[in-house]
């Protein structure tokens, strides 16, 4: 069974794979509490699920929680009568269901997308022979509160034996140690993965990064990183969910 917020097909707004059709699956819970969180909700379990009938179509069924897992898979492979390229698990963190993800995964027919705190090391572990892309949040003690430095290095350090690339968020608040520190975490587990730097959508506590500042991070990442683009959060202008 699997606690489920909502299932929908959209854009992705974020990284790497900004602008690709993708089915998102939104796990409820998480164990983190972010300043800019923008899905506050789904930080707790919720007693109904919206479950999108036709892709893109924005007309939802409401269903009791817990979901059965080939109900889940049945529902999303139905939105898959047009091309996407992968099926997001997203949250919320979604590795808080991780037994739930191992029974889901080789029953849905699409490349599996991991959206990711990049903070449950063991979960991941298990959940790992079943995801295709991993896209991993690096969280900074100034939006998460403390720091989570081991945690993210073990993360990484596995997730790079798939395709992995990591998201790492800049607020007015983002200090320039804990950004060198981000950057020399990534280059001390491979130069070439890809790192997106994401201006802060401003929201609750957090506050926007100056333009000018975003290229003096880039430029400081690129001395050790071969691959670093910055990308706003698009779904947000583009008004999809
Ligand atoms: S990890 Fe994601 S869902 Fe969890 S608190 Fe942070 S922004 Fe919100």
């Amino acid at each position: 069974m699997a606690n489920i917020i909502e299932i929908f097909s959209s854009i992705q707004g974020e990284g790497l794979y900004v602008g690709t059709r993708q089915i998102f699956v939104r796990f409820a819970g998480c164990n983190l509490a972010c300043d800019y969180c923008d899905t506050p909700d789904s930080r707790k379990l919720c007693d109904h699920a919206l479950v999108e009938c036709a892709p893109g179509k924005r007309i939802f069924d409401k269903i009791a929680n817990p979901l059965s897992i080939d109900y889940l898979a049945q529902r999303i492979n139905s939105l898959l009568t047009i091309r996407h390229h992968s099926i997001s698990l997203t949250g919320g963190e979604p590795l808080g269901q991780t037994e739930s993800i191992i029974k889901l995964a080789p029953k849905l027919k699409g490349l599996i997308y991991l959206e990711t705190n990049g903070t449950m090391v063991e979960k991941l572990a298990q959940a790992l022979p079943y995801i295709h892309i991993i896209s991993m949040d690096l969280k900074l003690p100034s939006i998460a509160g403390k720091a989570y430095w081991q945690e993210h290095y073990e993360f990484l350090r596995l997730a790079a034996g798939k395709e992995v690339f990591i998201k790492l968020v800049i607020t007015g608040q983002t200090g320039s140690d804990e950004f060198k520190q981000a950057v020399d975490l990534v280059a001390s587990v491979n130069n070439r993965i890809p790192l997106i730097l994401q201006p802060v959508t401003p929201c609750n506590a957090s506050t926007a990064v100056q333009p000018d500042a975003m290229l003096t991070y880039q430029a400081e990442a690129l001395k050790l990183l071969e691959n670093v683009r910055v990308i706003p959060q698009t779904h947000k202008f583009m008004g999809q969910l």
